[in-house]
């Protein structure tokens, strides 16, 4: 490869590719004619150059725009080769015209915080809960000057101040898996930057910047790596906010590993395929959840997806220390069943009285579908569940079943 920037290696960027031939072509594109078929691994923290005048130019053009630095990476914190493939890779499956990658989800969420201005001291972001329970604590607790509006989606419009940098939803939220209607959410924050957590979705679901999200956050930890062995985190956006995110990843050093960079650009090529597998184990087991007496709720979005809730009539303890097969911990999308208590461990962060108004009961259950066998899982669950505990199914309550929360 010759000295090409460090995004931009030969994309061959074929207007209308469906989003199965980007997952495994995207941000590859110039391997087959550099003869190689996997792509490279650069673990490189410096880059030698001769010529320090023309060094000095790129970084002061790094410092003015964050555009990706002419020419080979400067020092690894300012870009890298491999986490530029998987950039590439993830603005094409979201339908941006670049992405930002970070060390986890939170190093996104704070580089995001950390871009927007300080009019007035602050930074007054206006957000839908629930929201994953770091995410609210980080909101909340102001850690990086922020002071948050908490509103529903239809009061967003009045939640907005002349000094509010930004909108924060999560879509389907986590733990509740309800769902905001993006296009009208979009519509009411005018022109203030609407962030997207897609993390629960994925570009195989739904697309937020094609709805009117600015930006598009993900957990790259959970579908994206796929696997449970990589954290990390990205942004989809428009260039210019990627180039204000680049600046503060620069100067805060949140980076995400090559090794993490060459995990996720892997884990994206079989995404869609994931995906849909996933999903519809989740179907089936929403069918058998709700139609169980010792389930009194189920909770699973209209767009689907391999998430379920469900609160159960019994002790949510008890279950959680009963499954075998299905793991019982914290995180999701990877390809075996995770089980976890949101009001234990998720969303413990968050206060009670908070995450029960945001509709986090404490007897919610949060199940990450797998790829096993639909019928081992089951199996699994319908030991967990333990015996009825003895009423009239007449009052199990499955409304919410395909109405998200
Ligand atoms: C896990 C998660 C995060 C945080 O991501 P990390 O990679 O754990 O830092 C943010 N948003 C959602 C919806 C998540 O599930």
């Amino acid at each position: 490869m010759d000295t090409a920037s460090i995004g931009a290696y030969d994309d061959v960027r074929t207007a209308s590719r469906a989003l199965a031939t980007e997952a495994v072509h995207a941000g590859r594109d110039d391997l087959a004619r550099q003869g190689l078929h996997a792509p490279p691994i650069d673990l490189s923290t410096t880059y030698p150059s001769y010529d320090s005048r023309t060094e000095a130019a790129r970084i002061d053009a790094f410092a003015t725009d964050g555009a990706d630095p002419i020419g080979p990476p400067v020092y690894g914190r300012l870009g890298n080769p491999t986490v530029a493939r998987f950039e590439t890779a993830l603005a094409r499956l979201e339908g941006t015209e670049a992405a930002v990658a970070f060390a986890s989800g939170m190093a996104a969420l704070s580089a995001v915080l950390l871009a927007l201005p300080i009019p007035g001291g602050t930074r007054h972001v206006v957000a839908v809960r629930p929201l994953y329970g770091c995410s609210d604590h980080l909101l909340t607790a102001g850690l990086l000057g922020t002071e948050v509006t908490w509103t529903d989606p239809s009061g967003i419009a009045d939640a907005l101040r002349p000094d509010t940098g930004l909108v924060m939803v999560e879509t389907p939220a986590n733990p509740t898996l309800a769902e905001v209607d993006l296009r009208s959410v979009a519509r009411a924050c005018g022109s203030v930057p609407l962030l997207a957590d897609n993390t629960f979705a994925t570009p195989v679901l739904q697309r937020p910047a094609e709805q009117g999200a600015r930006l598009v956050l993900h957990s790259a930890t959970k579908y994206l790596g796929g696997h449970g062995d990589v954290l990390g985190g990205v942004v989809a956006c428009d260039e210019e906010f990627a180039g204000r995110l680049r600046r503060i990843r620069f100067a805060t050093g949140g980076v995400l590993h090559p090794l993490a960079g060459y995990l996720l650009l892997r884990g994206l090529s079989t995404l869609p395929v994931r995906v849909r597998a996933a999903s519809e184990n989740a179907a089936e087991l929403v069918r058998r959840l709700a139609a169980d007496p010792r389930v009194s709720r189920v909770h699973y979005p209209r767009i689907g997806g391999a998430m379920i809730a469900f609160e159960v009539h019994g002790d949510p303890h008890e279950v959680i220390s009963r499954v075998r097969l299905v793991t019982p911990a914290v995180s999701l999308g990877s390809v075996d069943s995770l089980i976890q208590h949101p009001a234990s461990i998720s969303h413990r962060i968050v206060d009670a009285d908070d995450r029960r108004e945001a509709g986090v009961s404490d007897r919610l259950l949060r199940l990450s579908v797998g790829l096993e066998d639909v019928e081992d899982i089951w199996a699994d669950l319908n030991q967990a569940l333990g015996t009825s505990p003895n009423r009239p199914t007449a009052t199990t309550n499955h409304a919410v079943v395909g109405a998200g929360r």
